[in-house]
């Protein structure tokens, strides 16, 4: 077991509140903080809150070096080639709808194709549903199993077509010109199935057709070591909230030759470089992409998030979290009328219901037990309709979780099910 508990104030806090306490297993949905990102940000509002970059005066300068330095905590954790390429966003939301309109906006036209899986969020689905729309290109939608596993054959399928009818479940087509694949977005950990998605191979294989590559890493960054020279991915993005930081600070990652061939999509103060009555240039990266007054505070609890992460090892919370994700799914196998939508070594996320069970009810009954799970569809439901469901029960990890918590969830999902069934 990994000794973090005591990190994080609000967990002991939780575990200790009346009837016996809550246990929290909706870390997808966003994690608990420790205390050095509550630290960051009290010191930052305490002792040297200021508007960064334009400022003389030693408050601004200290609050712009904070802010500049997070950005170098980021490149690193990512391995980033350089820290101009990376920008801060308010979350992965924000990040992809950036790409789709800026990058997406510049290169599909009629006639091409954007290829996504059936299992992504609606953040990383819609964006681009939305682009083929406008630009009528073809929106290709790759199956999973019911396990969210991909098969790579067919994504090569959909690659190679140009022009013909596809394997996916494609809609709005204009394939008469056979344009090919432009981009392909796919998450690095799916949310509702928590399947790792075998980025390097995918990636290496959309270079080889020409198509561009996002990854959506909101269930990725905080749960497995990311290195994105050697993945050679165009665009990743992941929300800090769920990587441990405040809510609204999100990161886009992008090579530097695509995000010096997009225009901005915000125009405003920063992401200037000289105005005129009657022209405007545009500020170097990654300013260009963040007009306004940015996030600072929140921009520093990521940078104590990722500091945080990197002194714990991602790779020893990875090993615990699967520890702990294997350990329940071989309890949960054992209730009757299990229906799982995960595989046995997710990354720290199962779903599944309970035959003839509504999953509301379930996650209903474990709240009225002390056990915050998370109901419905997941901002998936073009994964819900495939799978021809309404929604499922998830539970999530994160590495202050313990083995007695998945032990006391499944007493009460015993418990839940008996008053239900
Ligand atoms: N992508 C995935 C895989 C997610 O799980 C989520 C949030 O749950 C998002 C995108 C959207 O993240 P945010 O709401 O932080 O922008």
């Amino acid at each position: 077991m990994l000794n973090i508990r005591g990190d994080f104030p609000i967990i002991e806090r939780l575990a200790s509140s009346a009837n016996g306490g809550i246990v929290y297993l909706d870390n997808a949905a966003t994690t608990q903080k420790p205390k050095a990102v509550i630290d960051a940000l009290n010191d930052y509002y305490l002792s040297f809150n200021a508007n960064v970059h334009r400022g003389v005066h030693r408050l601004s300068v200290l609050a712009t070096e904070k802010y500049e330095e997070a950005r170098v905590v980021v490149q690193k954790f990512l391995n980033a080639r350089e820290s101009a390429e990376i920008i801060f966003t308010r979350g992965t939301t924000e990040a992809i709808n950036l790409v789709a309109q800026c990058y997406g906006g510049l290169v599909v036209d009629k006639g091409d194709k954007v290829i996504v899986t059936v299992a992504e969020h609606h953040s990383n689905f819609v964006p681009w549903q939305q682009l083929c729309l406008r630009q009528r290109a073809e929106f290709a939608v790759l199956p999973v199993d019911r396990q969210g596993a991909l098969d790579i054959s067919l994504l090569e399928d959909e690659l190679r077509k140009g022009s013909d009818t596809n394997a996916g479940i494609s809609s709005g087509a204009d394939r008469s010109s056979g344009r090919g694949a432009k981009i392909l977005a796919i998450a690095h950990i799916h949310n509702v199935t928590g399947a790792i998605m075998p980025l390097q191979e995918i990636i290496a294989l959309a270079h080889r057709y020409g198509a561009v590559v996002l990854v959506d890493g909101a269930q990725g960054a905080a749960h497995t070591a990311t290195d994105l020279q050697q993945l050679d991915c165009d665009f990743y993005t992941f929300s800090g909230h769920k990587a441990y930081a405040a809510m609204g600070i999100g990161v886009l990652y992008g090579k530097r030759e695509l995000l010096e061939a997009m225009q901005p999509y915000q125009f405003g103060g920063e992401m200037i470089s000289e105005v005129s009555v009657e022209r405007t240039t545009f500020n170097e990266l990654p300013y260009k992409f963040e007009a306004g007054t940015p996030s600072v505070a929140d921009a520093l609890t990521l940078s104590a998030s990722l500091r945080y992460l990197q002194k714990t090892g991602l790779d020893k919370i990875a090993a615990y979290e699967q520890q702990l994700t294997r350990y329940a799914y071989s309890e949960l196998q054992k209730i009757e009328g299990i229906e799982f939508y995960s595989p046995p070594a997710s990354s720290s996320i199962i779903s599944f219901n309970i035959r003839g069970i509504s999953h509301y009810d379930i996650g209903v009954l474990l709240d009225k037990q002390g056990i915050a799970v998370r109901t419905g569809h997941h901002c998936a439901e073009p994964l819900m309709h495939y799978f021809g469901i309404n929604g499922t029960v998830r539970i999530s990890f994160a590495p202050y979780n313990t083995i007695q918590e998945i032990d006391k969830f499944i007493t009460a999902l015993k418990k839940a099910c008996q008053m239900l069934s």
